[in-house]
């Protein structure tokens, strides 16, 4: 008996003897969800379209959803070329979307680099919608699900996802992540810098035994923490391919017209063949462990449902909400629901302008998650204070920005003081804390520098962590737009799993 097959008798052995146990457990059975994905993304090599069907043909027959991410020009092409059978075997999983051209000049992090907020999103959303319209043409129904190419990362397309109704931020990268789990950013679930992505390489035997053992740890560890996410990605081109399709044309900036596009070398029909059954033996073995089910992003979206939209705040709770604020700006955790900080914002600014205008409001509602500011903030100098009048008058105003700009204020007016929206929110607190109290409203109202925490879950510009993708220019560098992405930290908070999804 070999080593390997042994080691298979073990598990399955221990997995019977664990059974009665865990049949015991009142709480439901911990999870383990692993979200299989593909990049499918090769329009230059024809063979590309028979390893999405064969991929796409092997999991139907195994009783699995996967999430094939199709490139605008790949939907196109398969149109063309007429592989109906292709487009019609990817319809039985789920369609994401993988940008309209993927590598060619400029790709999004470079056209988005050089943008604020609002042109981002309107140029992404230029560049990138008649993608998106095609695949949903081509496969019949929206994708439901966004990933960069390389990693062409920025935080306008979540801004553009948002008006196109796509709920799903699906890849990996280090961007922007909040302790290896599941997280929503600009109101988007972001399955994204994940702990648990296990891969095989797809050179033979070894490589997947090594594969089933880094599956079987991050299974151990998610199980142990009452269920989780497992994120796995592929290339169809990966199965057929010697080196990728870009890498060869647009290397380095490159970008050549379309008559010079060259075909990449492609694998022996024996390397093609290890490649598949090292696919295949893999997914067998995840799928025989019963607590693995295999999920889409639409699943995903709603495992990890937002629980605090809708949620109705009474003043037991936003006082709980208020003392959680302190000095440092960030998301709040709390039992089955997290609250952004640009959440958070809202709530007490809509307690303060209520109360400010002589009302005490009842329960409030999280509606949306604004955006973070989208301009820079002024600094707050010590020593400034502002008076209950003029707080009152800027609640009331800063409300009504919210309610029409969708996003925090990156300078929030105290008459004709500039202040940061942070030192504003951690005053906000304060005062919401005294009037909950039955205090009267204080005189003076001190403003103080204040920090916003969650930003350090959004990377610095660094170009050897985020920007090392072959595709970019050599020394490509996108320092406003990190620090964009730092506002929108504001939106961040950890998603949680449902324990009881429908
Ligand atoms: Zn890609």
């Amino acid at each position: 008996m070999s080593a390997r097959l042994s080691r298979r008798l073990l598990l399955a052995l221990g997995m019977l003897l664990l059974l009665p146990s865990a049949m015991w457990a009142a709480a439901p059975a911990a999870k383990v969800y692993v979200i299989l994905w593909f990049d499918t993304e090769d329009y230059i090599l024809p063979a590309d379209d028979d390893a999405a069907l064969h991929l796409a043909d092997f999991l139907t027959r195994e009783g699995i959803r996967a999430t094939f991410k199709v490139v605008g020009e790949k939907a196109r092409e398969l149109e063309r070329r007429k592989r109906d059978d292709v487009i019609a075997a990817l319809k039985k999983h789920e369609i994401g979307y993988h940008s309209n051209w993927h590598s060619v000049q400029p790709s999004p992090a470079l056209y988005l680099s050089t943008l604020g907020w609002d042109e981002g999103v309107a140029e992404f959303d230029r560049r990138e919608g008649p993608g998106r319209d095609d695949v949903e043409r081509i496969f019949g129904r929206a994708p439901t699900c966004y990933g960069q190419p390389g990693s062409s990362w920025g935080p306008q397309s979540y801004g553009a996802m948002k008006k196109w109704g796509m709920g799903v931020y699906l890849d990996s990268g280090r961007h922007v992540g909040l302790d290896g789990k599941p997280c929503y950013y600009d109101g988007i679930l972001n399955l994204y810098q994940l702990d648990h992505r296990p891969r095989t390489a797809l050179t033979g035997p070894k490589e997947e035994q090594l594969a089933e053992d880094h599956f079987t740890d991050d299974r151990k560890a998610l199980l142990a923490e009452g269920g989780g996410i497992v994120s796995i990605y592929y290339h169809p081109c990966e199965f057929v391919h010697k080196e990728f399709w870009d890498g060869v044309n647009f290397r380095n900036g490159a970008n050549p017209p379309r008559e010079q596009w060259k075909r990449p070398a492609q694998k022996s029909p024996e390397e093609t063949k290890i490649a598949y059954d090292n696919f295949e033996t893999w997914i067998r073995f995840m799928k025989r462990f019963p607590e693995v089910q295999f999920i889409t992003a639409s699943e995903a979206a709603k495992l990890y449902r937002d629980r605090a939209r809708g949620r109705r705040f009474g003043s037991a709770e936003l006082k709980i909400i208020a003392s959680a604020v302190g000095d440092e700006i960030s998301f709040q955790k709390y039992k089955g629901y997290t609250l952004s900080a640009s959440e958070v914002f809202v709530l007490l600014n809509e307690y303060v302008a209520e109360r400010a205008a002589g009302r005490t409001p009842g329960a409030l509602e999280v509606k949306e998650t604004p955006f973070g500011p989208t301009s820079a903030s002024p600094a707050v100098a010590d020593g400034t204070t502002t008076d209950w009048s003029q707080f009152g008058r800027t609640a009331a105003d800063v409300a009504d920005f919210v309610r029409k700009q969708h996003r925090v204020p990156g300078t929030v007016w105290l008459g004709s003081k500039p202040v940061s929206p942070e030192a504003y929110l951690r005053a906000l607190a304060l005062v919401a804390l005294d009037l909950m109290d039955g205090k009267q409203p204080p005189e003076t109202i001190e403003i103080k520098p204040t920090k916003l925490k969650a930003a350090d879950y959004v990377s610095d510009d660094d170009p050897k962590k985020l920007w090392g993708w072959v595709i970019f220019p050599p020394g490509f560098r996108a320092p406003a737009m990190m620090k964009l992405a730092k506002r929108q930290a504001w939106t961040l908070k950890p998603a949680v799993l449902d324990p009881n999804p429908e």
